[in-house]
């Protein structure tokens, strides 16, 4: 069997769900399980909405948005004979409430946010039904099973396990139809697995059904060298290896989310990255192979934040300093990008995400005197040449600079 992925941006208007048809018609003959992401934008304009709610603030407009764009894709599809509308209005009446509920903030995001990915595949499901193409839809979240964690939900693999095996029996006559980024808790909660995690799930549903491969969909030829909205001569591998594909993520390529690789490559399963305005480009794969000599690599990573953290007695930072600065830290479940010290400063950078990051600060500055700087972008290059390793290095309003063998990483104001 086969797991393919379509993000948003396939999903955003109806050509793109004629298109996600013509795809799934064309590997139908074999058993296949489908991952949708939300429709398009959905889910940052559901952030607003509980941001909005929580703030007691007036969403309405956002979620009109929201409810528009379905309703336009739905009249579009032709599915306004079906029950689809009735689902809609009631999905949208059921993301109202969610959204003022009181309660913890992030338990309240994933109630709302998940929503997102039950309209899309709900649209995409019934399209296909009524274009005769035997499919069942399921519900993710009976199948992905997590912790407590909210917006970041950690996976039980044993028991997500046994739960999707139970498809295979499905899988022998009908296309699974199912979203991406959702999961459950033994609770029957719904939990998210973080910010672009569609992947992830494809990459969940593969491992435990032992896929011969995962295709995610995207609007790009394949992975790239660098991304070609800032580069103009990127190139699209044709293969990379595992390990160069799961390096790439970590640098901040979001290309594939960086979960993604880990189960796979445990499990020797190829990850295709395929377009999907026209599939009959060879795209890249992501499998175990080796290759001799890549080309330079570069990733942007945007919004970041510089944090300095000063001793204020004199002393050189030493490693009692460091370990209080790494406590706070894992505490608070931030991830350092890149850090540095020198006498009497540490410095690292962190993707600046509030209220997150002013609370680490405000934490840190208990103990340190601290400084910061946010609108910076970390460029990495990997694999750098010559010629990569001195345009990067003499770039203006460099922050912070470090170098190894194979990579080149400078922190520039954006
Ligand atoms: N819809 C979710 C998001 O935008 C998950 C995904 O796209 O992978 O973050
Ligand atoms: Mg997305």
């Amino acid at each position: 069997m086969r797991v393919f992925k379509f993000g948003g941006a396939s999903l955003k208007n109806s050509q793109g769900f004629h298109n996600v048809a013509s795809i799934i018609k064309k590997h139908s003959k074999e058993p296949l399980l489908v991952v949708v992401s939300a429709i398009d934008k959905t889910t940052n304009a559901l952030e607003r909405v509980v941001a909005l709610a929580q703030a007691k603030k007036n969403y309405q407009s956002v979620l009109q948005e929201i409810r528009q764009q379905h309703k336009q894709i739905i009249h579009e599809l032709n599915l306004e004979a079906d029950t689809i509308n009735e689902d809609l209005e009631t999905l949208i009446h059921a993301i109202a409430n969610k959204a003022e509920a009181e309660g913890d903030y992030d338990f309240i995001y994933d109630q709302v946010v998940s929503q997102g990915e039950i309209l899309s595949s709900t649209v995409l499901n019934r399209f296909l039904q009524i274009n005769k193409s035997s499919v069942q839809w399921i519900d993710a979240r009976n199948y992905i099973h997590t912790d407590e964690t909210f917006r970041e939900g950690k996976v039980d693999w044993t028991q997500s396990q046994t739960a999707i095996k139970s498809l295979n029996e499905i899988l022998q006559h009908k296309i699974i139809i199912t979203q991406g980024f959702i999961g459950g808790t033994t609770q029957n909660t719904t939990t998210t697995l973080g910010r672009e995690g569609s992947d992830f799930s494809a990459a969940i549903f593969a491992t435990c059904l032992k896929a011969k491969s995962v295709t995610i969909w995207k609007d790009v030829p394949g992975v790239m060298s660098a991304d070609p909205k800032r580069l103009k001569n990127a190139v699209v591998f044709d293969e990379l290896p595992y390990q160069e594909a799961a390096e790439m993520t970590y640098y901040g390529a979001d290309v594939i989310h960086p979960k993604t690789i880990k189960p796979l490559a445990n499990a020797n399963i190829p990850l295709w990255v395929k377009n999907f305005d026209d599939p009959s480009l060879p795209g890249t794969i992501i499998h175990d192979c080796k290759i001799a000599k890549l080309p330079p690599l570069i990733v942007f990573k945007d919004n970041q934040c510089l944090i300095s953290c000063k001793v204020t007695d004199y002393s050189f930072v030493n490693e009692p300093q460091m370990n209080t600065i790494f406590e706070i830290l894992s505490q608070r479940d931030v991830h350092v990008n890149v850090m540095q010290n020198s006498a009497i400063t540490f410095s690292f950078c962190v993707d600046f995400r509030e209220p997150k990051i002013s609370k680490l600060i405000e934490a840190l500055s208990k103990k340190f005197e601290v400084y910061y700087n946010t609108d910076l972008t970390l460029i990495t290059v990997k694999n750098y040449n010559a010629a990569t390793f001195q345009e990067y290095r003499i770039l203006p309003g460099i922050m912070l600079e470090q170098s190894s063998r194979s990579t080149l990483q400078v922190l520039v104001r954006s």
